[in-house]
Order: C-alpha cells, then structure tokens, then sequence
C-alpha cells in the first residue's frame, strides 16, 4: 500500500480506523482487527481515497452485510472497506425498475419492490445480506438468483475509475460470478415485473415461512457453508455421513439443517474453520463426493 498511515488518519478522520475490530460486522460475530478500516461517507470521498492510496488487489477486502464471510481470529492485512448508509438509497426509476445503493439490505429492497407493486423480487426478503454482496455471490433462493434480476451495476475500481457493467457482460453461476475483486459495486439496478400488491406480499410470506420451516434463525452463522453439489444436497452429504453431530469447541451444526454452522457462543473463528476441514474431509473420505466452500473466508491464516 503506498500510503501513510498518520496523513490518511488526519485526513479521512471518523471514515478511517486503525485496527478496527471487525467480529461485529460479521453474522458469525467473529474475526479479528482490520490493519485499516475504511467506511466512506460518500462516493466522492471513496474515488479520492482510492485514487490517493492505489491500493493493491491483495490488499483490500470488501464486506457487505458480513452474512456469507467468516473472518479469522487474528485479522486482516491491509484495508478493509465496508460501504455505509449512504449507500443504501433506493429509487423507482421506471414502474418495474429500481435502483439501490450496494449497501441495501436485500430485505428492505423486497419491501419497496412489493410496495411498488413489482414481482420478482420476492426472494430477497429471505436473504439477510446487502444487494453488493448478493450480486458477487448470486444469491438466490426458491428457485430465483440475482441474475434473474440484475440489470445493471455501477462499480469503482482501485485507481477511483467509476463505470456500469450490464448483466449481459457478467459470467453468473451457481451461488457466484466473475465480476473482478478490484471492483467495489456501488450501486445497482433491478427489474421486476409489474404485478400487484397483495399478491407480492403473499408469495414474500410464503418464501419467509418456508425459510423459517426449514433454516435456524436468530444464530450466528453464514448461511449454508458449503454449495450443493449437482445431485446431492450438501446437508444431505454431510448427514449421511454422520457429520451433523461434529463439533469444534463451541463451532457446531444447526440442528435443523445440516449445512449451517453456527458459532454456539464462544467460538473462535479457527474453531469454525477446524469444523469446515472436518466435515469436507470426512465427507470426501466417506461418499466420495468434494463439498466446495460457499462461504468466503478472509484474514491471515494461522
Ligand atoms: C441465516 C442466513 C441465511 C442465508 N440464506 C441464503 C439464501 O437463501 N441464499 C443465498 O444465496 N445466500 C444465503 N445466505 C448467505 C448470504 O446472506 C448471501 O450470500 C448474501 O448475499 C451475502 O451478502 P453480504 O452483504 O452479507 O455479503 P458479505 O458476506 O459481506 O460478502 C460476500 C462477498 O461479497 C463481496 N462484497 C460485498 N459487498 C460488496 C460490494 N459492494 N462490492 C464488491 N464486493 C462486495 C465480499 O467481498 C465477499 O466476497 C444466508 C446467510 C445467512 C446468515
């Protein structure tokens, strides 16, 4: 990084932090300190500190909503950039288009698309992430992903370059995509269809339920760990194999679904990521089948 670290902290004041503790910007409430922390108050003042510090493409990381990333125990070299409230509006630009901000929790972009009487957007009411990440992963469920839906993206790149990427220039795929890490997705753009109110409301409710039915609430965890395999269920995998009942300290399996992992209480980060090892090697030794990470798993390794 070509930076100095004092100027840039007199600088960029409350929107820069040293060390900072990143276990509360993840579901698994876990993770050690960021080497820098850097929450931009706008996009103006994201281009500029991009363009001061040319930063390196190993050196930065991006958190969404932190519900599809597990940080480790002992941190993060480097920056961490985690985009803020500012970037969380949500605007109605055609009758079945919206625009959000890449912070906006899925949820909440659900809700203004059945508010405005759009369909297709259902399925985010179930996803506990922001738009940006959802995009990088894909995310979807019920038979819906965000490549269903995604019409456009605007990114900034590492040297402060702002452009718009169309759906049809991304490589999506099963719970991923291409788009390049040195691109910070600022904003994006969605298409539904134009439905009606009630009906919108009732197919969110009945995606919510069938979540609440089959998926723990209320823990700590990423989500499903592992992708689903082409014929077999990762939790199916992991059940059949007697994997369910592992645990690693406080690391353990929900109950309900077997491809949750769920920090318990006082789990370290290297405890969930023992039990990942665990259950893929296990797996692998025991049906064959190579259960591939779905989550991202950031820091330094110990
Ligand atoms: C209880 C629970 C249920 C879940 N259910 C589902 C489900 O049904 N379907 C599903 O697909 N997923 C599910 N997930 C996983 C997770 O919610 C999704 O992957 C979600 O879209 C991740 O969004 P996030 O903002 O939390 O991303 P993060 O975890 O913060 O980041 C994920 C990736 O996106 C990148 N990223 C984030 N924001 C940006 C940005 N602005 N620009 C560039 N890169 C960015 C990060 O660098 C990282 O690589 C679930 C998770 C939990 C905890």
């Amino acid at each position: 990084m070509n930076i100095n670290k004092n100027q840039l902290l007199e600088k960029y004041g409350k929107s820069l932090l040293v060390n900072e503790n990143l276990s509360k910007y993840s579901w698994f409430k876990l993770g050690g300190p960021a080497e820098l922390f850097f929450r931009p108050k706008d996009r103006e003042q994201l281009i500029n500190f991009l363009k001061e510090v040319r930063i390196e493409n190993n050196y930065i990381n991006v958190l969404g909503a932190g519900s599809n990333t597990l940080i480790r125990d002992s941190g993060v070299n480097g920056l961490v950039i985690k985009l803020g409230s500012s970037f969380s509006d949500i605007k109605l630009l055609e009758k079945d288009t919206i625009e959000v901000g890449a912070s906006t929790l899925d949820r909440k972009i659900s809700d203004f698309a059945s508010n405005n009487n759009i369909s297709g957007l259902e399925f985010l009411s179930c996803i506990p992430g922001s738009i940006g990440g959802g995009i990088i992963m894909n995310s979807g469920c019920y038979g819906s992903d965000i490549s269903n839906i995604l019409e456009s993206i605007r990114v900034i790149d590492l040297n402060g370059n702002e452009k718009t990427i169309k759906n049809s220039e991304i490589n999506f795929f099963y719970r991923g995509s291409d788009i390049p890490k040195n691109y910070i997705i600022v904003s994006a753009v969605l298409k539904g269809k134009i439905s009606n109110k009630e009906i919108v409301q009732k197919k969110q409710q009945e995606l919510i339920q069938k979540k609440k039915d089959s998926q723990p609430s209320k823990v700590k965890t990423g989500g499903s760990t592992f992708k689903n395999n082409k014929e077999k269920k990762a939790w199916k995998l992991i059940k059949e194999s007697g994997c369910d009942k592992y645990s690693v300290g406080d690391a353990k399996i929900s109950e309900k679904h077997s491809n949750f992992f769920i920090n318990s209480g006082q789990a370290k980060a290297s405890d969930i990521e023992k039990l990942i090892n665990k259950v893929k090697k296990d797996v692998k030794d025991k049906t064959g089948e190579k259960l591939e990470l779905e989550i991202k798993i950031i820091g330094n390794a110990e």
